[in-house]
């Protein structure tokens, strides 16, 4: 992996993607575009007998929706509200006076309903709670969504916009947490497949603050999440490119989502980094997908 030239600059140069002046903000070529979307039909093979129903968000989800996901509290520093000029005439040649001057035109924008979606499974919960109480057999889905995290980094691992596809499971704990199980193992099977290397381990979330570290270490005792780490910007600290998390019955009672007796939910879901994945699969296999090893083109080109 070494190289005088940053991966970031490499890419950028074979124009896999493009600059826009913005760290963690990218187009994406048609080559990486063709990764993303094979990529997505293989890891659909490894789910699609199980799921009850796929969804796919638009990058915006309900602002209310977004409260009551206790979002703000836990990662205010990732979080994106959508804000737009609600103004009438004399406010609009205000805002173009100060854009004129070079001012901050911004602090008169309002906001919206909409936040920026965190997380792909945020707006599946809300929409599970106002069907009822769930079916027998729970909610298994299928789900795809651009996320917004406010982190721009030079690490092109570090996107601001980023895609997510997850398989969530609703249901008992013990359907919850074999869901979970099952997942690790298939993650495993994926990436074998795909001939990255690999590695699970205990991960925590990054809680906000002094009161985060705590809230980081008590998600790790109690072993709810799980990161898939692969090299792709340094092989010192890998990348989580798969998460693997057990929520517990908290958005069950978050967004009121019940169980056939009344009782709160739990949830699960499993979350592939579908940029992350795709650029460990150029980084590893070089930039050239027509000479990709055969076993990676067979998985993904079939
Ligand atoms: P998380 O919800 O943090 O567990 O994220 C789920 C997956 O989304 C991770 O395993 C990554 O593959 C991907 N991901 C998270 N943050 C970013 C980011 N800033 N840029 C690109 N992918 C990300
Ligand atoms: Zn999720």
């Amino acid at each position: 992996m070494s190289s005088s030239k940053s991966f970031l600059d490499q890419l950028f140069e074979s124009r896999i993607l493009h600059a826009s002046g913005v760290d963690g903000l990218y187009a994406r070529s048609g080559t990486f575009e063709d990764v993303v979307s094979r990529f997505e039909t293989f890891a659909l093979t490894f789910g699609e007998h199980e799921i009850t129903e796929a969804m796919v968000f638009p990058p915006g989800m309900p602002m209310a929706d977004f409260e009551t996901s206790g979002y703000m509290k836990n990662f205010p520093q990732l979080a994106g509200t959508v804000h737009a000029f609600c103004g009438g005439d004399h406010d609009h040649m205000g805002l173009l006076q100060c854009m004129a001057a070079g001012e901050d035109w911004t602090k008169g924008q309002e906001a919206t309903q909409v936040a920026l979606i965190p997380a792909a499974c945020y707006p599946l919960y809300p929409i599970l709670a106002r069907r009822g109480a769930l079916p027998e057999n729970g909610a298994y889905v299928a789900l795809q969504s651009y996320c917004f995290r406010h982190e721009p980094s030079k690490d092109p691992a570090r996107m601001q916009m980023f895609r997510q596809r997850e398989y969530v499971r609703v249901g008992t704990e013990d359907q919850a947490m074999a869901f979970r199980e099952t997942w690790k193992e298939r993650g495993q099977e994926m990436m074998k497949r795909l001939c990255l290397p690999h590695e699970v381990d205990i991960a925590n979330d990054p809680f906000f603050g002094r009161g985060g570290r705590m809230m980081g270490a008590s998600q790790r005792e109690q072993a709810l999440k799980f990161e898939m780490l692969v090299p792709i910007n340094s092989v010192e600290s890998p990348t989580a490119c798969m998460s693997f998390n057990y929520h517990m019955d908290n958005f069950g009672k978050a967004w009121d989502i019940k169980l056939q007796d009344g009782s709160p939910a739990h949830t699960a879901c499993v979350g592939f980094g579908l940029e992350r994945i795709t650029l460990a699969l150029f980084r590893h296999h070089g930039l050239d997908v027509a000479a990709w090893p055969e076993d990676v083109r067979k998985a993904l080109w079939g």
